[in-house]
């Protein structure tokens, strides 16, 4: 599986997630411009081989269209960045459904738009271009307690993949999104300590994974990799489920 001679472009890269597939896309050969919200947290993939870093807030228009302009045409787009909102609708207010929704899914409409014309040019040169959104379990393939505006901006991803990969299906841009299971991410350890009773809170999270143990980044990278590579060239509008098992 490679990236060779191909431009990606990661979102919420300074940890996580997004941290994780930034370096498996440049060790296997992709030019990966990481970008986040967090400077401080982005410098250390500054002197990674085939990383560039740029600072982007995905929910700033502006600075979407202006990187857009400056950089060159991508092949490979993987929006990533995403939040948890815990609590039921009787906790959601408006500001934090309207959060949820423009961080978890709004961002992706305004990179799509900003990054699809470059895109579908590399896809017409190069014969593929690929995005990747990051959904989860947590959508319209099951429910969680706790998660009712995360599981519906996350569902509304795979609306979004779908219609997305429908438009430009002929012309050889595909669109998929991944839906993990539990991550072990600094977010999950942050969801851990702000528990009333943490210790608690980790063995209930580990408990709604049937194989006993919370998903890695590792355990996705190698998925991120394959959806963003030539290797999955006649896959589109597919949610490609990496969840331990979760939803079975
Ligand atoms: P994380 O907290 O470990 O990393 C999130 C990153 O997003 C941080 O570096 C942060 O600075 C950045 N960020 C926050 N707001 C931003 C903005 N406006 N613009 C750009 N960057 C911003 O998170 P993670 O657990 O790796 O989650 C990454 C994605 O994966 C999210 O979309 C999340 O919903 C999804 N996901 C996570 C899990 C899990 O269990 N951890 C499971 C399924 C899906």
């Amino acid at each position: 599986m490679t990236l060779q001679n191909k431009t990606i472009l990661i979102t919420a890269a300074a940890q996580g997630i997004g941290e994780a597939s930034a370096r498996a896309c440049a060790a296997a050969g992709a030019k990966v411009y990481a970008t986040d919200i967090n400077a401080e947290l982005l410098a250390k993939l500054d002197d990674v081989d085939g990383i560039e870093t740029r600072v982007l807030d995905v929910t700033d228009t502006e600075a979407v269209n202006a990187l857009a302009a400056e950089l060159p045409d991508l092949d490979g787009l993987f929006n990533c960045a995403g939040v948890v909102h815990h609590g039921t609708v009787l906790e959601l207010d408006d500001a934090a459904w309207d959060f949820s929704v423009n961080l978890n899914i709004t961002s992706m409409v305004r990179m799509c738009r900003a990054f699809v014309p470059g895109l579908l040019r590399r896809a017409e040169s190069q014969g593929a271009a690929s995005i990747l959104n990051m959904s989860s379990m947590a959508s319209s393939e099951k429910g969680f307690i706790n998660r009712t505006a995360y599981g519906a901006t996350k569902a509304a991803v795979v609306g979004l993949t779908k219609g997305i990969a429908a438009d430009f299906v002929a012309q050889n841009l595909r669109c998929n999104c991944i839906g993990p299971g539990t991550v072990d991410t600094p977010a999950l350890q942050g969801r851990i300590a702000e528990a009333p009773d943490p210790v608690q809170a980790e063995k209930d999270f580990i408990a709604r994974q049937p194989m006993g143990r919370l998903s890695t980044v590792d355990d996705l990278t190698p998925t991120i990799v394959h959806l963003l590579s030539d290797g999955s060239s006649f896959m589109t509008g597919q949610m490609v489920l990496v969840d331990g098992g979760c939803t079975i």
